[in-house]
């Protein structure tokens, strides 16, 4: 009987012929080889926390749960040597037992670190670049069975190709990580005037290291979380305000409320305008891990489209907007961070400061019609979707946003020339190998 698997909100499922659990990279490269020699096509999976199909197949899906060691650690040069499959949780722990940490983080942490990697995941603060620009080198099984070694210096181009590879290279083993001294943060939480803030989002942005805007749809709120690096001592939040921040109003509450607005879509802007009297202001001051990732618990899916800075404020106000006007049954917070730009041929901040944009809708709830308006709005800007995130985009649309498109795909078509790795997400949003080249 064939296995079954199913991402994290629950919503793509797939039958492989099999899952395939290596231990250790010898194991994960006789099983890649083996698929491949049986003409089976591959498929690497982390924690299955992407909402597209991207990790879909009837092949084979190679799943590194039992590849979480971490290999190496020199704290003077902060470069770190861990098997891909680690958990991001786990990896700040360890990483944390040596006095370092992770340069910035997105806002869980429960993927695996090649899964986070493949899709250019990300946290905020326009100092700070995503995750894959810290990627010094990596080990990557091609569908051979064959280990390739890459870094910059052997081959600029499939360093810059493997660091966001969307999986579709091979099943990388091993990453060696630049990671920074551990470090504290200072982070308030806190409902403002949505005038006051994207009037000023600039100097905002700038005066904090981590500056993050979460517009409450059907208000005219936004809940800030405005995080300083800091040298002060932990002092963790109390029980009551960690218990009432954390599980009432942002898990519990917020999944009542999902659930009535199903039932009452009528109702949702009412709703919304309750929920939002609930947040109170919240601060944290503790290690960097501890403050950057949060429980979420309501299962839901997500939209998330990289856009040029410049436009951050205009593209979060017509999204305000699109849902205002049309009265759409939408409770969760429209997103907006901040990056720096990075190198990496397919990462969505390549080459320039970026502001994402992020929608979400619960789960089993209609999404499509509100994904697909959003989308529209940010093809205005050239968005680039988040590659782990809903989106209805095409190889043909995505490569005139990708300056380094056919770069990608000729390390794609030299690393994987007869597409083992190719799903239908994969053709899709990448097409065919060696299709680009001409
Ligand atoms: C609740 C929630 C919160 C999130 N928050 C954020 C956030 O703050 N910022 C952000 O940017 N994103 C966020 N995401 C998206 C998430 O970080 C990405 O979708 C990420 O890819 C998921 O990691 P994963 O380990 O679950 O990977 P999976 O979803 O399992 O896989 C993702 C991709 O990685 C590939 N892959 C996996 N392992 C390997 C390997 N060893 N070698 C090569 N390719 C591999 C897969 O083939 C697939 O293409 C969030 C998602 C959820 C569900």
């Amino acid at each position: 009987m064939a296995a079954k698997w199913s991402n994290w909100a629950r919503q793509q499922t797939c039958a492989p012929a099999r899952i395939e659990r290596p231990a250790n990279e010898e194991q994960l490269s006789e099983a890649v080889a083996r698929a491949a020699r049986e003409g089976l096509p591959v498929r690497p999976v982390g924690s299955g926390h992407s909402f597209t199909d991207t990790c879909l197949t009837d092949g084979v899906l190679v799943d590194q749960s039992g590849m979480q060691r971490v290999l190496d650690v020199d704290p003077r040069t902060g470069l770190v040597k861990v098997e891909a499959g680690i958990k991001l949780h786990r990896l700040a722990a360890e990483l944390h037992r040596h006095g370092l940490a992770l340069e910035n983080q997105g806002d869980i942490d429960k993927q695996s670190l090649a899964g986070a990697l493949a899709t250019a995941t990300h946290g905020t603060g326009e100092r700070f670049r995503n995750m894959s620009a810290n990627v010094v080198g990596c080990r990557l099984v091609t569908a051979t069975g064959e280990v390739v070694e890459i870094d910059e210096e052997r081959d600029p181009d499939t360093w810059r190709a493997a660091r966001v590879s969307v999986g579709a290279l091979g099943v990388i083993s091993q990453y060696t990580l630049r990671c920074v001294p551990a470090f504290r943060i200072h982070r308030i939480d806190e409902l403002r005037p949505a005038a006051e803030v994207l009037g000023d989002l600039d100097a905002l942005v700038a005066a904090h290291d981590h500056f993050e805007v979460m517009a409450l749809p059907h208000t005219d709120k936004v809940l800030t979380y405005a995080s300083r690096r800091t040298d002060r001592p932990a002092t963790p939040p109390g029980r009551i305000a960690a218990w009432w921040n954390d599980d009432a109003v942002s898990n519990a509450g917020l999944g009542a409320a999902c659930g009535l607005g199903r039932l009452l879509p009528g109702a949702v802007p009412g709703i919304a305008r309750t929920m939002s009297g609930l947040i109170g202001r919240y601060e944290q001051l503790d290690d960097s891990h501890r403050v950057f990732a949060h429980e979420r618990r309501v299962r839901f899916t997500e939209m998330e489209y990289a856009i040029p800075r410049a436009h951050a404020v205009e593209a979060l106000e017509r999204v305000r907007a699109l849902i205002a006007d049309r009265r759409l049954p939408v409770l969760f917070p429209v997103e907006l961070r901040f990056t720096a730009p990075d190198d990496a041929f397919l990462s969505t901040a390549h080459g320039r400061d970026t502001a994402y944009v992020a929608v979400h809708q619960i789960a089993r709830a209609e999404y499509e019609a509100f994904f697909r308006a959003v989308e529209a709005i940010m093809d205005e800007y050239e968005g680039r979707p988040h590659w782990g995130k809903r989106h209805f985009q095409t190889a043909a649309t995505l490569a005139p946003r990708y300056p380094g498109w056919r770069d990608f795909q000729a390390v794609r078509a030299r690393l994987d020339p007869e597409g083992v790795f190719t799903n239908d997400y994969v053709r899709r949003v990448l097409g065919p190998v060696g299709a680009d080249l001409g």
